[in-house]
């Protein structure tokens, strides 16, 4: 996979943030249900925090492959952090193209320097997956909406300062009534509630979040009243696309322990790297790793060349790459044994956080489906 100089800086940059900073905490954030303060502080010193984000308003200016580089590279250490990390760029991006000047100015340089962290609040208890039937209301009351309803699984919920929230503002059915406004950690009638207990990504906080009568700035809403589309395509891409590279980072860290604990473990007479049974997992995994991230990375060139009319790339690839860290994990979790099935070795969290990424954001269900449409010039 080819990278330019400036890239392989980047890479090269959250690789050694990853392995001081990420790596040391990963297991204690995943058994603890912590967040993870000081690896996002050690991100921000590196100027990471906006890596997207255009130098005018803080940001370092870089591309979605720069991007994918540094976030294969933390998810490979801390994939908790990744998600946060993740989560915090799709929350700029969004205020990036919605954003009125005085929301851009108000919150992206604080969220580029790391002062403020950006989550994205879009999935109900009632409409799941499908966004489009979200019930959370904005009325317009002056120069405020009053925002009502209840969001779950918000990644980094009760610890972010800035929440990107999906919202009806008027009864037009599906996305013509919906529109993304930005709430701030202490509006008066926001409110966090009982964090999720999960399988995995431990570390990120994932919760619900409750807006009672909410007061958000006019200038707040991103876009135009029921303009959602407009606003979540990009947000929606890069999602799409990180997620990718959060599935790539995982699945090389659970075939570099394979690798490393096939070399070490001896079974009977040889150590079980010398089984072909071992071998052809191995290769297996590699090739799919190998196979995913190449997706990945040509997704990220895509969006960087600029707004597709068929943009089936970035589905592509977290279809594939999260499906196949999936696999890579649980064949990990092979070669590893019964150890790799205690809680003493990394390849038990890794198997967990992967799982998380199929179902993060668009199940792979609805990925095939929306995929399938847009092949079959069905989507509208
Ligand atoms: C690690 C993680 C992080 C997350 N972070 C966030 C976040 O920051 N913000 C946020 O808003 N949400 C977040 N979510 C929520 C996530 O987006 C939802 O879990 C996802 O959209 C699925 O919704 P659901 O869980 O309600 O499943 P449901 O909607 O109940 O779906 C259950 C299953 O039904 C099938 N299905 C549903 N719809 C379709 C369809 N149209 N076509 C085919 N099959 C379908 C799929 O198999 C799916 O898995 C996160 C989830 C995870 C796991």
């Amino acid at each position: 996979m080819e990278l330019t100089v400036e890239q392989k800086q980047i890479q090269a940059t959250a690789r050694e943030i990853a392995r001081k900073e990420l790596a040391p905490r990963a297991e204690a954030l995943d058994r603890e249900f912590g967040f993870p303060r000081e690896g996002l502080r050690g991100l921000a010193g590196a100027g990471m925090m906006g890596m997207t984000l255009p130098a005018a308003l803080g940001g370092a200016g870089l591309d979605t492959v720069s991007f994918v580089a540094a976030v294969e590279e933390l998810a490979r250490a801390c994939a908790s952090t990744a998600l946060v990390y993740v989560t915090h760029a799709v929350a700029c991006s969004g205020i990036l193209v919605g954003g009125k000047g005085s929301a851009k100015g108000q919150y992206l340089p604080a969220m580029a320097r790391g002062e403020k962290l950006g989550a994205f609040a879009a999935t109900e208890a009632g409409c799941g997956a499908n966004v489009f039937a979200a019930t959370t209301s904005a009325k317009r009351q002056g120069e405020h909406y009053l925002v009502s309803g209840s969001k779950v699984f918000t990644t980094s919920a009760g610890e972010a300062d800035v929440y990107v929230t999906a919202v009806r503002t008027s009864p037009a059915p599906g996305p013509a009534g919906l529109s993304l406004v930005v709430v701030d950690k202490g509006a008066a009638g926001l409110s966090f509630g009982r964090k999720d207990r999960r399988l995995g990504f431990n570390g990120t906080s994932s919760g619900e979040v409750f807006l009672d009568a909410c007061a958000v700035p006019e200038a707040n809403l991103l876009g135009q009243e029921g303009g959602y589309m407009m606003v979540a395509m990009p947000m929606v891409g890069l999602a799409l696309i990180g997620a990718g590279a959060m599935a790539v980072g995982i699945a090389q860290a659970a075939l570099d322990a394979a690798i490393a604990h096939a070399k070490s473990r001896t079974v009977g007479p040889q150590a079980i790297a010398a089984y072909q049974g071992v071998q052809f997992l191995i290769s297996e995994m590699a090739s799919q790793v190998e196979a995913a991230r190449c997706l990945v990375v040509e997704a990220a060139r895509a969006r960087d060349r600029g707004p597709s009319p068929l943009p089936v790339l970035p589905f592509e690839a977290k279809l594939f790459a999260t499906e196949m860290a999936a696999r890579v994990t649980d064949r990990a979790l092979q070669v590893h044994g019964g150890q790799g099935y205690t809680r003493d070795l990394p390849v038990e969290r890794l198997f967990r956080d992967a799982r998380g990424l199929t179902l993060h954001f668009s199940p792979s269900e609805m990925l095939k489906e929306m995929l399938g449409k847009m092949l079959l010039g069905l989507f509208p």
